[in-house]
């Protein structure tokens, strides 16, 4: 077992084998209470199985609470029919929720533990790469509300998060990379070192990115360690976030539309790059390294400047956003992000002309 860090936030931990699993609920003593499981049609298929007998009774002790996949879920209408399953199985405060699945069911779930009878304990068990390295860290538990997203929410910490990166097998190659744009964003704002690994890397496969995972879920727990509540430091994480909501946002206004969060932010991370340049914080000639990355293995899918001023305006909505100027982190180089940049709006119109003309190969 890899340790990585505890803090006086709960600690997230690399593990190697599901047998692991077993170990640390025995050594918290929570193998005698009730277990429930949530999980998603996903994850209840393809992730339960590789550790399922790991839990107590070999799984015939756990409950499994099963919920359509896909972000249509994470909804307080799902959180009230957890609520209602919950107590139909007598759950009390002693009982334990183990989250299996991505960032939407560690969302889901942390959002109903931390509710249920004044909360209740819970393990995030992430089994995407953007859950792994990103949204099942940091105690952000979060629901979606009229096409708002994460709008009802609670600040709490989960007992653990243990990431096996084993069940990335599974995982499909798009939501991989989507994924891998969350670790491109910790490189940048945290590490030269994670930053070097990925430009070496002859391929960004499989078996690269499980052997980054570490690193980067580390740069996430330190960074949200040191600024639980995003008053200063964890804005950092914001990186590439204003841009890339706004566009995620705006696709979703359409069906026939099609960006997953990750390759937003991919996108986000380009614009905002391009701000940083064009703002004299970074040298033309890193800003061309960083977008020649991203554009090797994102699209940028149409935008047309007829639609910037929506874009625009989504931003101006954007949760980050203080009095009428936009709020955003921006590059100072490797490992150097600077928060609450207010660039003008013809700069962030210009950087969004930049993501539609440059030549995209991924
Ligand atoms: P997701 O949880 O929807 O998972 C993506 C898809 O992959 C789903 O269909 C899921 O069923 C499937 N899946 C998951 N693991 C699998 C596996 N191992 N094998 C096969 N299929 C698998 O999406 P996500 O990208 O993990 O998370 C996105 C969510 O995370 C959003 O709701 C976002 O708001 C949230 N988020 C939260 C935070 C935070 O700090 N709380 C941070 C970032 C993102």
């Amino acid at each position: 077992m890899n340790k990585l860090q505890t803090y006086s936030l709960s600690p997230t931990i690399l593990i190697e084998s599901a047998k692991e699993i077993f170990t640390l609920l025995k050594k918290h003593k929570l193998t005698e209470s009730q277990i429930f499981i949530l999980a998603d049609t996903q994850t209840s298929e393809h992730c339960l199985p590789l550790i399922e007998s790991e839990l107590p009774g070999g799984g015939r002790r756990t409950i499994l609470l099963d919920i359509p996949s896909g972000e249509s879920t994470k909804t307080l209408a799902t959180a009230h029919d957890l609520y209602s399953r919950l107590m139909e199985y007598e759950a009390d405060r002693k009982s334990l929720l183990l989250n299996v699945g991505g960032g939407m069911v560690c969302d889901l779930g942390g959002f109903v533990a931390s509710t249920y009878k004044r909360g209740i304990q819970w393990i995030n068990i992430p089994t995407t790469v953007l859950a792994q390295v990103d949204a099942a860290i940091g105690g952000k538990t979060g629901l979606n509300h009229h096409g708002v997203k994460n709008v009802i929410g609670t600040f709490e910490q989960p007992l653990a998060t243990l990431v096996y990166p084993q069940f990335l097998n599974t995982l499909p190659k798009r939501e991989v990379l989507a994924g891998f744009a969350e670790m491109i964003k910790h490189a940048l704002i945290a590490s030269t070192d994670l930053w070097e690994q990925m430009l070496k890397a002859p391929y960004i496969d499989l078996p690269l990115i499980k052997s980054l995972i570490g690193p980067s879920m580390v740069i996430k727990e330190e960074i949200v360690s040191r600024d639980m509540h995003e008053t200063g430091e964890r804005k950092k994480l914001n990186f590439g976030h204003t841009i890339g909501h706004a566009l995620e946002s705006y696709m979703m206004e359409s069906p026939e539309r099609d960006l997953l969060h990750g390759e937003a932010v991919a996108l986000g991370i380009m614009a905002e790059t391009y701000i940083s340049h064009k703002k004299g914080y970074i040298t033309e000639s890193l800003h061309e390294q960083i977008a020649g990355f991203i554009a090797q293995h994102y699209e940028c899918p149409p935008l047309h400047e007829s639609n910037y001023h929506r874009i625009l305006e989504i931003m101006k909505q954007d949760k980050k956003k203080r009095s009428s100027e936009l709020n955003m982190t921006l590059l100072k180089g490797i490992g150097e992000a600077v928060i609450d940049r207010n660039p003008k709006m013809d700069l962030v119109i210009d950087s969004l002309t930049y993501l539609e003309r440059y030549p995209f190969k991924g």
